[in-house]
């Protein structure tokens, strides 16, 4: 098991590691050993004010850099992420829980988007616009818009951070960035990179801490101009709220309750095996996650009794074992969660059919055993709560316009998922789906390259992608008049 010395200098504030002021810390926990990795500075709204402050007296010269001086950077990190990457996967499977294969995966996710956006930087173009006047000449410029409060989540301590400062440093945005109490340690390594690769001092700073008096001195303050936020609908809202005074940007990858379809026509072992790959993926604690399964009532047996079968077959282990498919939640409230759904269905008639309480295995940490559900009902909270663990209700359905109503009766509207080999199909029934992402045949979409983002109360904008520069840049637009 990795030990960690005490990182108590956790908080990067203008090129400087510090403690926080009041000398508080927090202990990280291992969520599957229960033991206590290390401790880290536990900084509040001073820390948070004095990390704007550099970051926007940074602004100036690092948004003045050519965007070929600022990709080279980013370049480097995402070079310097690889070639640290069995050290990092093994930090985030310490302090996040997940199996190492994943750990790994999300590393090379994480890096993508330094890469993606180190691309990006160099083609972040503006646009003549062809005039109405022969007198004059139209254009719009994107130019940064100033600095940028990052705010993420501990279920990818990794990719989460870099998906908002990878697009954020490429626009020529400084940042000051507070990642979740649960996995500060992933976010202490990423920002080491930044700071070894040569980003100039005050372009990102971290500020470990206390979330309340962090966000509330970010909605604040004047000179941060968007917040980028991923994490529940719940705080996305009050951070929507407390942003209204300066009428900030938002930029919010929020909860959601992804459906799956599983039509006669499909390919019943891909979806046996993505459906499994969508559920118990980070067991479960995943925003695009499935959260419930259609399936078309000809194949329902089948396709049980195969997805069982791969069920079954999950290790469940401490996620350091190389041969762990599933770890820890990440801690105590998160299967209290979990138990709540499972208990509220099943006293409203639903059936467990594989799994259903916590796992007695050899470790004491937060660990809940891969479990599926039937007989279920939309009155059920597991049909419309987020669960965020490793539970999956499913429910058989007749006509595909069923279906369809059933997917989309929900406020939230991220990520839904279709299995069908008929091209018709999958067009017409992607068509009618209220997500902002459609996986047909695939649960996997999350990539650099694309543009990430829900609907209704799953959020705001778009992360990856061309699109996800965008969120960092004002449009300026210039009318010249010439003889
Ligand atoms: P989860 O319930 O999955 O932990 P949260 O939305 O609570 O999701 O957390 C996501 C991020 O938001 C974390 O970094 C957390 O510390 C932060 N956070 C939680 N509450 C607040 C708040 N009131 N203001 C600002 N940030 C917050």
């Amino acid at each position: 098991m990795t030990k960690f010395p005490n990182y108590t200098k956790t908080i990067f504030i203008d090129g400087q590691w510090l403690e926080a002021h009041n000398g508080n810390t927090l202990p990280v926990q291992n969520p599957a050993t229960l033991e206590t990795i290390t401790e880290v500075s536990y900084g509040d709204e001073v820390e948070a004010e004095q990390a704007v402050r550099a970051a926007s007296q940074a602004f100036r010269k690092w948004s003045a850099k050519t965007a070929r001086e600022r990709s080279q950077l980013l370049y480097a990190a995402y070079e310097k992420m690889l070639e640290h990457k069995e050290e990092l996967a093994s930090i985030l499977t310490t302090e996040q829980g997940k199996p190492l294969k994943e750990a790994r995966a999300e590393i090379d996710s994480a890096a993508s988007y330094f890469l993606w956006y180190a691309e990006e930087a160099n083609r972040l173009y503006g646009e003549i616009i062809p005039s109405s006047n022969k007198h004059k000449r139209l254009m719009v410029i994107p130019q940064p818009i100033g600095v940028v409060a990052a705010i993420t989540p501990w279920n990818f301590p990794a990719s989460m951070i870099t998906r908002k400062l990878a697009p954020a440093l490429a626009a020529g945005c400084t940042v000051v960035l507070k990642p979740a109490p649960e996995t500060p340690l992933t976010a202490y390594q990423i920002v080491k990179i930044l700071e070894e690769v040569g980003i100039p001092k005050g372009v990102v700073n971290l500020v470990t801490g206390d979330a309340v008096s962090i966000g509330q001195c970010w909605m604040n303050h004047p000179d941060v101009r968007l917040i980028t936020f991923t994490g529940s609908t719940e705080v996305g809202r009050l951070l929507m709220k407390g942003s209204a005074d300066h009428v900030k940007k938002l930029s919010l990858e929020l909860g959601g309750h992804a459906p799956i379809i599983v039509f006669d026509d499909a390919d019943l072992d891909l979806a046996a095996e993505m459906t499994l790959a969508s559920k118990f993926r980070n067991c479960g604690q995943t925003c695009i996650c499935a959260n419930r399964v259609y399936v078309q009532k000809t194949i329902w047996d089948d396709f049980l009794e195969k997805l069982t079968e791969k069920v079954r077959r999950l290790s469940i282990d401490i996620g350091a074992k190389e041969t762990a498919d599933i770890g820890p939640l990440i801690n105590e409230e998160a299967v209290q969660k979990v138990q709540r759904h499972l208990e509220d269905a099943v006293q409203k008639g639903a059936s467990v059919i594989y799994g259903g309480k916590r796992w007695d295995g050899p470790y004491p940490g937060y660990f809940f055993e891969p479990t599926l559900l039937v007989n279920v009902t939309k009155e059920m909270r597991v049909m419309n709560e987020e669960t965020f663990g490793p539970l999956l209700p499913l429910q058989p359905f007749e006509e595909e316009e069923e279906a369809i109503r059933q997917a989309n009766d929900t406020p939230y509207g991220l990520a839904a998922y279709i299995f069908t080999d008929s091209i018709h199909r999958a067009y017409r029934v992607m068509e009618k789906l209220e997500y902002g992402i459609i996986g047909i045949n695939d649960v996997f979409p999350a990539v650099a390259e694309a543009p990430f983002g829900g609907v209704k109360q799953s959020g705001l904008g778009k992360e990856g992608g061309k699109e996800g520069i965008f969120e960092f840049v004002e449009l300026k637009y210039v009318s010249m008049g010439i003889r």
